[in-house]
């Protein structure tokens, strides 16, 4: 949508790492990674954040979360753990306005989020 930074990954217009991709969804290689495994997982169509979300959502964010498993199994994160996070909005920190869920693992994590 527009110019925004994700919906260019989804089209091929910026390059990205991939790691999976299906019909709507689709993970890629965070491009600043602050943990050994950093991967973003968005949904193909352009959704600002989780504040947009409709009830006929349900179902791909259900799969986004499917996904999230499966690519934290192939990564070998599953066993010691990993984190996932969604930022929305100003005081979440979102700084990309194209709905994402952060895998970070592959070392051992700090107790608190903020
Ligand atoms: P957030 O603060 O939750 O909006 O996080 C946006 C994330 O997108 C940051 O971790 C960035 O490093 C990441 N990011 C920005 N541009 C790219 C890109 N072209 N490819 C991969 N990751 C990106
Ligand atoms: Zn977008």
């Amino acid at each position: 949508m527009g110019d925004c930074i994700f919906c260019k990954i989804v089209e091929g217009e910026i390059p990205s790492n991939k790691v999976y991709e299906d019909e709507n969804i689709l993970a890629f290689k965070d491009i600043n990674p602050l943990t050994p495994i950093h991967i973003l997982v968005i949904p193909k169509k352009h959704i600002k954040s989780i504040n947009e979300l409709k009830p006929d959502d349900e179902i791909l964010i259900g799969k986004i979360f499917s996904t999230v498993k499966q690519i934290a199994k192939e990564q070998g994160i599953s066993e010691n753990g990993y984190r996932v996070v969604s930022n929305c909005g100003e005081d979440g920190g979102q700084e990309v306005k194209h709905l994402h869920f952060h895998i970070l693992g592959g070392k051992k994590l700090g107790t608190k989020i903020v």
